[in-house]
């Protein structure tokens, strides 16, 4: 870089002329460079911050520890029902079952939507969900579908 008062070449980058002290201009380009890298920086804070923001979203629920029930499904009826619709949490089995009474055993979590129901031809049908030892829902019908729900606390 040439020295505009006089004429001296001096290294590039140079604060001041080697020779007579004149201050040499900042170079601009410097200047945006600095730019560039800090809305670099805080664009990575950014895309930090929300990185985190979604992992404690993501996580935390399952951070919380689940409480589990005791579910029963109880299904009875004269002369035998046909058909057991289980579902649990949206998930329809059905199940066909011949025997005047039957019951199934097993632990949900909290949250948990529970439903059954049964259908007899001609006869009562009844069903009943107890979770914990305590009765929760219950239904009887004649001739038709027997249903009940629970959603776990
Ligand atoms: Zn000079």
């Amino acid at each position: 870089m040439k020295c505009s008062k006089c004429g001296t070449d001096n290294p590039d980058g140079a604060k001041f002329c080697r020779e007579c002290g004149t201050a040499f201009p900042k170079a601009a380009n410097q200047n945006r460079t600095h730019k560039i890298v800090w809305v670099f920086v805080i664009a990575a804070g950014v895309f930090i911050g929300l990185c985190l923001c979604v992992f404690a979203f993501v996580s935390l629920p399952l951070l919380i520890p689940k409480t589990f029930y005791n579910v029963r499904y109880d299904v009875a009826s004269v002369g035998g029902a046909s058909i057991t619709y289980i579902n649990v949490n949206g998930g329809t089995e059905q199940e066909d079952f011949p025997f005047n009474a039957w019951f199934r055993e097993f632990k949900a979590a909290s949250g948990t939507f529970l439903s059954v129901s049964a259908q007899t031809h001609g006869n009562f049908v009844g069903c009943v969900i107890t979770v914990n030892g305590k009765v929760l829902s219950q239904s009887t019908e004649r001739n038709s579908f027997a249903s009940c729900s629970v959603r776990l606390p």
